[in-house]
């Protein structure tokens, strides 16, 4: 039923999982700090806990594995272990089919925007390189405008903001469960995109309104859905 009132002017994008390959590096990362300093996790931990902060990712291994919060020291180190073994690993993998998607959307003259839990500071150069003409800088939502994350609404309310649409003029592309949550609790029509290794129903679970196994398809399907959109205004 949400579908009779969407009159799409924005589409907002999750960056990692979905326009970059990276969730692997990022992944590998957080395991690899969280052994080296004693904390229980699995590799599928940090596909489950994608979108939200690195501080509350580290506040749950440690609740999990001490029952404590870690300290700001550890805090500090920690998250800036996990940030140079990322850099490290990443090359900057661009997910196949991301360049046409995001083409797609702004050849319709939708607008295209960024929210992101990532907060590194090269990222609209490196957004400008690889979908040159695409993004905006005020038109992105990063770790530096929230103070909650995901899987609270506020990211993505922030990007409504930021686009001056509501929710129902408004599409979202993610690949993370609390991603997902998040966009569906803003009340923004999600589409889901399963890049990493959980299963489907996660996703749908977590409130996805389409869900496709990757970009490229989601790619090949883009105009389907706009007007499968626009005749459900009529
Ligand atoms: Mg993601």
């Amino acid at each position: 039923m949400r579908l009779t009132a969407l009159t799409p002017k924005a589409v907002l994008f999750d960056m990692d999982g979905v326009l970059y390959d990276s969730m692997p590096c990022h992944a590998r990362a957080w395991l690899e700090t969280a052994i080296a300093h004693g904390l229980q996790a699995t590799a599928e931990d940090f596909y489950l806990f994608e979108g939200r902060t690195g501080k509350s990712t580290i506040d749950e291994l440690f609740l999990r594995t001490f029952r404590r919060n870690a300290s700001k020291e550890e805090m500090l180190s920690i998250s800036e272990e996990k940030t140079a073994r990322f850099n490290a690993l990443n090359s900057e993998q661009v997910m196949p089919g991301a360049v046409e998607v995001v083409r797609q959307v702004k050849a319709s003259g939708l607008q295209t925007l960024i929210v992101t839990g990532s907060g590194q500071h090269s990222l609209i150069d490196r957004l400008d390189r690889h979908f040159p003409g695409c993004f905006e800088r005020e038109k992105m939502v990063t770790a530096f405008d929230v103070v909650i994350g995901k899987p609270h609404p506020e990211p993505y309310l922030k990007g409504l903001q930021k686009a001056g649409v509501s929710a129902c003029e408004a599409l979202v592309v993610e690949n993370a469960p609390m991603g997902v949550q998040a966009a569906v609790s803003a009340g923004i029509f999600t589409i889901a995109v399963n890049t990493g290794p959980l299963p489907d129903s996660i996703l749908l679970d977590a409130g996805a309104d389409l869900l496709y196994p990757d970009m490229l398809s989601l790619a090949a399907d883009w105009s389907n859905i706009t007007a499968n959109l626009l005749k459900s205004v009529d």
